[in-house]
């Protein structure tokens, strides 16, 4: 029960979530903090857009009125 933004949303989420995860398991990403400082800004930006985005998103204020998991919520668990 959420709209089309929420989805793109999730999904950059997501994709930037899996590169943190990709980049922090590598080798270069103990050699380059610069990399991995960015790594984490661009996954709290995404995380911030989508939290921002589900504040104001009526789908997702009605999922979690009908006692839905948010997505955020769902991602962290
Ligand atoms: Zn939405």
């Amino acid at each position: 029960m959420y709209c089309s933004e929420c989805k793109n949303l999730y999904r950059t989420f997501e994709g930037t979530l899996a590169r943190f995860v990709e980049a922090r398991t590598s080798a270069f990403y103990q050699v380059s903090t610069r990399i991995a400082v960015r790594k984490h800004v661009d996954l709290v930006r995404a995380k911030n857009d989508l939290c921002e985005h589900q504040e104001v998103c009526p789908w997702a204020i009605l999922a979690q009125h009908f006692g839905q998991h948010g997505i955020v919520q769902f991602a962290e668990a």
